[in-house]
């Protein structure tokens, strides 16, 4: 076995899968708000463009996805942040954005040289220092927190970790936290990747889930040299099966990026992009889907006021971060949910947990079980 897959701790959602499986085993009714895969079913308009884009002849899909795909993601970039690329050369169809974000440091940084490190934030969707140990570049994991709201603001990142960054990954809406980002703090990492030259990453795949203030910006907002924006339709659209996302931004990486994909796999299916070309087109389901987790949201934010459990960010996303009873740690927390059905994700899963505000005081629920669901799970929720 290769020394980086042995090296490599369990992924966060094969442990939350393997409680759900013994749940069930126990005969359990489970309300599992661990995994970010809602299950409400694929909008009708997008399984219809599914059915009609199945062709008699199945060939290998072109590497930076159709003419029309890419089309309709410039389209949607210009209505959503009006942000103009050109579709041919600054847009690239991935299959979702978990493989993409995993091979970009693969892509991007050069081990040895004197740019040999990924940056990302702490508590984190877990993929970005994947990516990077299988880059076999370093690591540095801004620890974000309560007192600045999770966001990473570059001039707490020492110099020299900035002067050797490769690649730095910023993700608002924030998954755990549903925290966004202020828009001094995204410029103010365009003004710093300019002069330090690192590829600044923003994986924005929850930047069209929000339920309270203003609207989450794309980093292209703020600039596109060097920089890249990860799309996906997974949660937006209910296409997570599918698999379906883009990357957008500077030209130049876009082509280096476009290289790596010819030679690693293809663009998603034909019929998928035929439909992900309606899904970036169509505002309708979007906002229809948004009406539901919101439901749900309110459900749980209600039985969080009930319960005395404070709530921090999740204002935009598919999770509450919620803070765990003082004195209780969260893996305890989520063990003892689990007695009654609910399984949730500790929040140290996200990042090494730290003494005193870190990780540990926190557990994560996605917004997946029905509004029904909810409801039967606030009533079995512990007091
Ligand atoms: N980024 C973040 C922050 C995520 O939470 C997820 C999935 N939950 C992904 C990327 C990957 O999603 P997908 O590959 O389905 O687009």
């Amino acid at each position: 076995m290769n020394d980086r897959l042995r090296k490599l701790p369990t992924y966060p959602m094969e442990q939350l899968a393997a409680w759900k499986r013994q749940l069930e085993a126990a005969g359990r009714r489970v309300f599992d708000f661990g995994t970010g895969d809602p299950r409400e079913p694929t909008p009708a308009i997008l399984q219809q463009a599914l059915r009609d884009g199945l062709a008699p002849v199945s060939q290998y899909p072109p590497t930076g996805g159709t003419p029309a795909l890419r089309a309709a993601v410039a389209g949607y970039l210009q209505r959503r942040f009006q942000v103009k690329v050109d579709a041919d050369t600054e847009v690239l169809a991935t299959l979702g954005s978990k493989e993409c974000l995993f091979h970009l440091p693969m892509t991007f940084v050069q081990v040895p040289s004197d740019k040999d490190l990924v940056l990302y934030g702490e508590p984190a969707y877990p993929v970005y220092e994947i990516g990077a140990l299988f880059a076999e570049a370093w690591t540095y994991a801004m620890q974000l927190g309560l007192s600045n709201g999770y966001a990473m603001d570059p001039d707490l990142v020492p110099e020299a970790v900035l002067r050797r960054a490769a690649v730095v990954f910023l993700n608002y809406p924030h998954n755990p936290t549903g925290f966004c980002l202020p828009d001094a703090l995204f410029r103010r990492w365009v003004e710093l990747r300019e002069e330090y030259g690192f590829v600044l990453v923003s994986d924005e795949c929850y930047v069209d889930l929000c339920y309270e203030g203003e609207r989450p910006k794309s980093l292209l907002q703020f600039g596109k040299k060097g920089c890249l924006a990860v799309h996906s339709l997974s949660k937006r659209s209910g296409m997570t099966g599918y698999r379906s996302g883009f990357v957008a931004g500077d030209a130049e990486l876009i082509a280096t990026y476009r290289r790596f994909r010819a030679s690693m796999g293809t663009a998603p299916q034909e019929f998928v992009q035929a439909a992900a070309t309606l899904a970036w087109t169509d505002t309708g389901h979007v906002e229809q889907r948004l009406q539901v987790f919101a439901d749900k949201r309110r459900i749980l934010l209600e039985l969080c006021r009930q319960r005395g459990l404070k709530v921090h960010g999740s204002t935009a996303g598919l999770y509450l971060w919620v803070e765990v009873p003082s004195g209780v740690r969260d893996v305890d927390y989520a063990a003892r949910l689990r007695e009654v059905g609910i399984l949730v994700a500790p929040g140290s899963f996200f990042g090494p947990s730290r003494e005193g505000g870190g990780q540990d005081r926190f557990v994560r629920l996605a917004l997946v079980p029905t509004a029904d669901e909810c409801r039967a799970a606030a009533a079995a929720w512990p007091k």
